[in-house]
C-alpha cells in the first residue's frame, strides 16, 4: 500500500475538522517513523518507552487533554481518541500507557467542566488543577492511573481498598496508604494518580461517593514499586504493584474534589470508554499488515504476492467488514460522548467498547491464520499485535463480560424494577 491508499483512522478524512486532521497527522508521523519501529524492543524487553514519550512531550502530544486556556492543546473526547487509535496502530504499548497519562488531564479538565460543583469548589479546582496542568505542559511530567486493586473495586463494585486520611492542622493534605495493582507506568510516571476511598476518622471506612482522585509523587517517601513484569502482551505498559505506605500528600494532589470522581462515573461513562481506541489502532495494524503482506509489499521480505488466491481474498474480506463494523461504533459513540447520556447511548457505549476490544483480537487472528506461519515470526510485527490485542477485553472496569453483563441486564431491566421471588 502506498501512503495515498493506507486507510484512515477514521475512515473518512474529510468529515474531520483542521484541527483533528492536523494532531491525527503528528501522532501518524510520530508512529510512522519513530514508534513502529522501536515497538519490538520494548516488548522484548518489557521496558518502558522512554524516548517514545519524549517525542510525544516534544510533539506537545502530553498535553493534548490539557484545556487550551492552561496551555494544552486542548482536545475534545473525539479528537483525543481518533489520536489514541493512530498511535495504538503504530505502538499498542505506547498508546495504552499514553491513555493513562491523558486521562490524568482529561479527567480533572473537560470531564470537571461538564459536572456540578459549588463556586468556591469550583474555584478551587481552577487552581488546583492549574498546578498540575502546568506541570505536563511547562515541566513536561508524566502521570499514570493507577486504580486496579485485585478485589471488587476496579470493576466499581466495592469501595476503593486504598485510604485516603484527611490530616488536620496546618499542615493539611492526606495519609495514603493500599496497594494498586497493574500499574502501568510504574517506575516512569512522575505522578501516580492513585483513586483512594477516603476515610473518615471518626465515622470510619467510606462507600464509593467518598472516591478521592490524588496525584502521589513517584519520589514521595512511602512510595514502593514491587513485584516483576512478565506479561503475554503489552509489555512495554510495566504495570507492576505500586504500595502506598503511609504517604503524605498535600491537598493540591487532588486531581479533583472530594466527590467529583463518583459524580463523573455517574454522568461521564465515556470515561471508561478511553482503553479501546489503542485497541482499535491494532485492528487496524493486524489489517494494514495483512494486506502489505498479502501483496508481497512487507518491508525486508521476499516480495511474494499471496493476494491471487481466493481464500485469503474472503479472509481478508471478513476482516475489513469486522473493522469497518468496529470502527462505525468507535466513531459513532466517540462523536455521542457528553454529560448524562441516556441509557441507549449508555447501552451504545458498551456494545462500542466490547466490540473493539473483542474484534481487535479476532481480527488479529485472522491476520495471523491467513498470512500463515511467516507472519508470526518475532521478526514481524503481527504476532505482538495479536499478544498485545488479547488484553484489551481483560481491563477492568469494562472487561468484556462486565459489558455483556450489564447490557443484558439493561436491556431487560429498567431502572428499579425488581422480580418478585419465584415460588417453588
Ligand atoms: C496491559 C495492562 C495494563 C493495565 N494497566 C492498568 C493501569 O494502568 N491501571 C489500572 O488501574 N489497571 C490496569 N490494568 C488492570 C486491569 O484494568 C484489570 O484491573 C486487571 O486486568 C484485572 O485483573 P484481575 O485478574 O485482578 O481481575 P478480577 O477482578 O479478578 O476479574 C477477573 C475477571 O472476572 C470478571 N469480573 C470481575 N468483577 C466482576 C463482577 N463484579 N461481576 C462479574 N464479573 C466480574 C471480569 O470479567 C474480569 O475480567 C491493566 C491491565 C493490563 C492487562
Amino acid at each position: 500500500m502506498t501512503d495515498a491508499t493506507v486507510p484512515h483512522i477514521a475512515g473518512n478524512a474529510g468529515a474531520l475538522s483542521a484541527r483533528q486532521r492536523d494532531l491525527i497527522e503528528r501522532a501518524a508521523v510520530l508512529g510512522r517513523d519513530k514508534f513502529a519501529a522501536r515497538a519490538a524492543r520494548w516488548d522484548r524487553e518489557a521496558s518502558f518507552p522512554f524516548e517514545n514519550f519524549a517525542d510525544l512531550r516534544d510533539a506537545g502530544l502530553l498535553g493534548i487533554c490539557v484545556p487550551q486556556s492552561h496551555g494544552g492543546l486542548g482536545a475534545d473526547f473525539a479528537t483525543y481518541v481518533m489520536v489514541a487509535a493512530e498511535l495504538g496502530r503504530h505502538c499498542g504499548s505506547t498508546a495504552l500507557s499514553f491513555n493513562m497519562h491523558v486521562c490524568s488531564t482529561m479527567w480533572p479538565g473537560f470531564i470537571a467542566d461538564a459536572l456540578e460543583m459549588h463556586t468556591d469548589e469550583r474555584a478551587d479546582h481552577e487552581r488546583i488543577r492549574s498546578l498540575h496542568f502546568a506541570r505536563v505542559v511547562g515541566e513536561g511530567k508524566i502521570y499514570s492511573q493507577p486504580f486496579s486493586e485485585g478485589g471488587a473495586a476496579a470493576a466499581g463494585k466495592a469501595p476503593w481498598g486504598t485510604l485516603a486520611v484527611r490530616v488536620p492542622g496546618s499542615r493539611g493534605g492526606y495519609h495514603v496508604r493500599g496497594k494498586k495493582i497493574f500499574a502501568s507506568l510504574s517506575g516512569a510516571a512522575d505522578y501516580y494518580g492513585v483513586l483512594c476511598t477516603l476515610e473518615d476518622p471518626h465515622h470510619g471506612g467510606g462507600s464509593l461517593r467518598d472516591s478521592l482522585y490524588l496525584a502521589v509523587p513517584a519520589d514521595a517517601p512511602g512510595v514502593t514499586i514491587v513485584g516483576d513484569w512478565d506479561p503475554l502482551g503489552m509489555r512495554g505498559t510495566v504495570s507492576r504493584t505500586l504500595q502506598f505506605d503511609d504517604v503524605w500528600v498535600p491537598d493540591e494532589a487532588r486531581l479533583m474534589p472530594e466527590g467529583l470522581y463518583f459524580q463523573a462515573t455517574q454522568r461521564y461513562p465515556y470515561m471508561f470508554a478511553t482503553l479501546s481506541p489503542t485497541y482499535m489502532g491494532i485492528a487496524q495494524a493486524a489489517y494494514d499488515f495483512t494486506v502489505a503482506y498479502l501483496r508481497g509489499e512487507v518491508a525486508g521480505m521476499a516480495p511474494v504476492k499471496r493476494r491471487m488466491y481466493p481464500t485469503k481474498q474472503i479472509a481478508v474480506a471478513d476482516m475489513r467488514i469486522k473493522l469497518e463494523q468496529t470502527r462505525a461504533l468507535f466513531l459513532q459513540t466517540a462523536r455521542e460522548a457528553r454529560v448524562d447520556p441516556d441509557k441507549d447511548a449508555r447501552m451504545r457505549l458498551l456494545a462500542a467498547h466490547y466490540t473493539i476490544m473483542e474484534n481487535a483480537n479476532d481480527i488479529c487472528r485472522l491476520a495471523l491464520r491467513t498470512c500463515g506461519g511467516q507472519a508470526m515470526l518475532k521478526s514481524l510485527p503481527l504476532e505482538r499485535m495479536y499478544r498485545d490485542s488479547r488484553c484489551g477485553s481483560l481491563m477492568l472496569p469494562w472487561t468484556a463480560e462486565l459489558c455483556v453483563d450489564r447490557v443484558g441486564r439493561e436491556c431487560l431491566y429498567e431502572s428499579g424494577e425488581r422480580d418478585e421471588p419465584i415460588e417453588s
